[in-house]
């Protein structure tokens, strides 16, 4: 799993039995159904501790035998699987248009995915609490009715967010210095139930890197297409998040000091040229005439229509936006030569049409030869990845061996 934490730590006996814990729920996460002796064998972990452990797990529910054996030479072995049913972790988005949330199990299966139009860019602070902890409790009543229980809850926010789950910034929405994490415990008033905030870009490429086509991948790069622009950063197996956690900020990378002005103050950001509202304001110019757009769906349907039939300008339009995306993920690949960087949101949906103008750009700006054997490729997670994120982060205090309270 991706750890954001490096340093070698000291361990007492309690510690020792947490981490194996958590090798063997990582084990049965990858290989299942394995049997205990399939455990001991990878894993280096004696058979009797392995038996000890397993039987915790499957005391505490988080593992299941499946009744299943396994002939092999000798006596058969009862297999071992992810125990899906009892626990369920949540996770949000605040996207431009709409607020999603999305609930798995333990092994990862997605119970539920629901989006509630809200336009949090027009909205204050406060409301945008108000709805997110509105459509939680509906997912927490929902699977409570389950029989499941809710282990935690993580939000995605395009901004900067501190360790304390704070938003600083969030240019994308107009916020600035907003507790969150803080205000949705109090909103939820849920005890029991963990409340976390990182930025949308974190989250995403931590749903790229367990759900996606390049799940697994060691060095992997997943830039959000939204209101924002992040890049989510996995280097070493391990989530770059910076001194203050503030690391993949590339929407405000400046591409032309002479550029159109950004919401950040500055000009010529990735973002005003390749952010949701700039490209539906720029590609589909009579949308603003009624102020804001609130919808994004729409427009980006409607682009989509005219790209098909070859409009040329709407082929110009997307072709820039193509050359500013590979100009960013070219600066990512010259920084970090990632193995990919991965497109997700509104570049993901337009991908027939950004990526070639995209890929050109970034093999010409990318100084190792082959761009270093990056890979500049569309996500097929859908929109809801930054909560299927959230919402596998909401399983990493169980992964690393924590037991849920009893
Ligand atoms: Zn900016």
């Amino acid at each position: 799993m991706i750890s954001s934490h490096s340093e070698p730590r000291p361990s007492d006996l309690g510690d020792v039995r947490t981490a194996n814990r958590a090798v063997v729920l990582r084990h049965v996460r990858r290989h299942a159904p394995c049997s205990r002796a399939d455990i001991a064998a990878h894993t280096g972990l004696n058979k009797a501790t392995v038996s000890s452990l397993v039987g915790e797990l499957i005391e505490r529910r988080l593992l299941r035998e499946t009744g299943l054996t396994e002939n092999r030479v000798g006596r058969p072995a009862t297999m071992l699987v992810l125990d899906g049913a009892p626990y369920a972790a949540l996770g949000m988005q605040i996207a431009a248009d709409e607020l999603v949330v999305v609930a798995v199990d333990l092994a990862g299966t997605r119970l539920l995915t629901w989006r509630r139009a809200f336009a949090a860019p027009t909205s204050s602070p406060a409301e945008t609490v108000r709805a997110l902890a509105a459509l939680a409790r509906r997912a927490i009543t929902r699977l409570t009715g389950q029989d499941r229980r809710v282990l935690g809850l993580t939000v995605g926010v395009p901004g900067l967010v501190d360790a304390d789950g704070a938003v600083p910034r969030a240019t994308a929405l107009g916020w600035r210095e907003v507790p969150l994490a803080a205000d949705l415990r109090a909103a939820l008033r849920e005890p029991g139930l963990t409340v976390d905030v990182d930025t949308d870009a974190n989250l995403a490429v931590l749903a790229e890197h367990r759900h996606g086509a390049y799940a697994g991948t060691a060095h992997l790069v997943h830039l959000t297409g939204g209101a924002s622009v992040g890049a989510g950063i996995v280097a070493g197996g391990r989530l770059l998040r910076g001194g203050r956690g503030f690391a993949g900020e590339i929407g405000h990378l400046t591409l032309d000091p002479a550029g159109p002005a950004c919401g950040c103050g500055r000009r010529g950001c990735l973002v005003a040229y390749a952010g949701l509202p700039a490209v539906v304001g720029r590609l589909l110019p009579d949308t603003q005439q009624d102020g804001p757009v609130t919808d994004f769906l729409p427009e980006i349907e409607r682009i989509q229509a005219l790209a098909r039939q070859g409009d040329p300008g709407v082929l110009a339009g997307l072709a820039d936006v193509g050359c500013r995306l590979g100009h960013a993920a070219s600066v990512l690949a010259n920084l970090l030569n990632p193995q990919a960087v991965v497109v997700g949101g509104h570049f993901a949906t337009l991908a027939p049409w950004l990526l070639p103008a995209a890929r050109t750009e970034f093999a010409a700006r990318t100084h190792a030869p082959t761009s270093g054997g990056c890979l500049l490729d569309a996500s097929t997670l859908d929109s809801a990845a930054t909560a299927l994120g959230g919402a596998t982060a909401s399983l990493a205090a169980v992964e690393s061996g924590r037991l849920p309270a009893a």
